[in-house]
């Protein structure tokens, strides 16, 4: 067996490239005692890893340069150490951009069926998480409330957009192209979907939401968060979830400055990291679950196939290639 991993060959200086990562063969790692040795499935790739991509200090650690990079992955146990895992296991954690990768048994869990095994990192993994606790639990939407979504067709925003309609709520998603929101209407509900690459998008969301906002859900901040933030109603609620627009700027992009709008609104905006759920996320998993199997959620990937096309597919985020999850399929 050959072993192949990605390592971070450059810092990135704005929109990552192809370049900016390598493609190294290397050995197969034998297990120690309490790992297992797992064959990579699937490997997930998302926008906060161009974080650790830069130099500095943030909420985790950065990733240096000639280093392996990581990300959450479904694999399957091919040989074990530990009694909780046996060959043949399929398990989720966070592994080496690797073919294959030793791992402890205490940082990986087990892939429940049910489902297919990709859903781990989506739906019912981190993105689902997110979305789930981020709007629930900050947002708190009741019936009736306009919730407005950014990044709306993207994995934590889909999914926001449907627990909102579960929630009984007007949702207005912004996504960037006519296909993904006719997507978001059609396929999810969704009342009013926003392309903010084309038209006014001020003028678009102010005739989408003709009683204010009671909550805005954030993935991407900037030029689409200065259109929506001047609409907030009293007591409105904004989770900051992300901020893809800015992640490739070298230099701080001074905005809008949204202090008014929060001070005369007496609206609460808030950040959150999904870690800082980590003691729920059973709770998180299972209502999850229930709702997808009742069909009351449904889900989108987009998956990119090819362990050496995984930069590729990274990179797809921030040009907007991904309806859903992107994933890397690695077969
Ligand atoms: P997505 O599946 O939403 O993929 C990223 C999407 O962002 C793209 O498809 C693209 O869609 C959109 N996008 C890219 N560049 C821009 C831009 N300049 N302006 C506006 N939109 C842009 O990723 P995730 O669902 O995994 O993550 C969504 C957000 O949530 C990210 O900001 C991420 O960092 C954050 N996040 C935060 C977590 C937390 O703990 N706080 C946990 C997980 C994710 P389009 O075609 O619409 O432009």
């Amino acid at each position: 067996m050959q072993n192949k991993e990605i390592r971070l060959a450059s810092r990135p200086a704005g929109m990552p490239t192809l370049d900016n990562f390598n493609t190294v063969n290397t050995v197969v790692p034998q297990p120690k005692d309490g790992e297992v040795l797992v064959r990579a499935l699937y490997i997930s790739v998302d926008p906060y890893l161009r974080g650790r991509m830069r130099e500095g200090r943030s909420y985790i650690a950065p990733f240096e340069v000639g280093q392996v990079i990581e990300s959450g992955a479904v694999g399957e146990v091919l040989q074990s150490r530990s009694p909780e895992f046996q060959p043949g296991d399929i398990v989720t954690g966070m592994f080496g951009w690797r073919l294959y990768n030793t791992a402890n048994a205490s940082s990986l869990r087990k892939v429940p069926a049910g489902a297919p095994i990709s859903t781990a990192l989506g739906i019912l993994g981190m993105p689902g998480l997110t979305a789930y606790f981020g709007l629930l639990d900050i947002g708190q939407p009741k019936e009736g409330e306009t919730v407005v979504v950014s990044g709306a067709a993207g994995a934590v925003g889909m999914t926001v957009c449907q627990i909102a309609k579960i929630k009984g709520c007007r949702v207005v998603g912004v996504a960037g192209s006519d296909e993904k929101n006719l997507y978001l209407k059609e396929e999810l509900g969704v009342d009013v979907a926003i392309n903010y690459k084309e038209g006014d998008t001020r003028l678009a969301v102010k005739q989408a939401c003709p009683n204010g906002i009671d909550v805005y859900f954030d993935n991407v901040g900037g030029a689409v968060s200065d259109a929506i933030l001047p609409l907030l109603n009293q007591a409105a609620r904004i989770i900051i979830c992300g901020q893809i627009s800015i992640y490739n700027l070298d230099q701080p992009d001074i905005g809008l400055r949204p202090q008014t709008y929060l001070l005369v609104n007496s609206a609460l905006m808030k950040g959150f990291m999904i870690t800082g759920y980590a003691a729920r996320f059973s709770e998180g998993i299972r209502q999850m679950a229930q709702w997808l199997s009742e069909g009351k959620l449904k889900y989108a990937e987009t998956i990119v196939e090819g362990f050496e096309n995984t930069p590729r597919a990274f990179i797809g985020l921030f040009t907007g290639e991904n309806l859903g999850k992107q994933i890397v399929k690695v077969v």
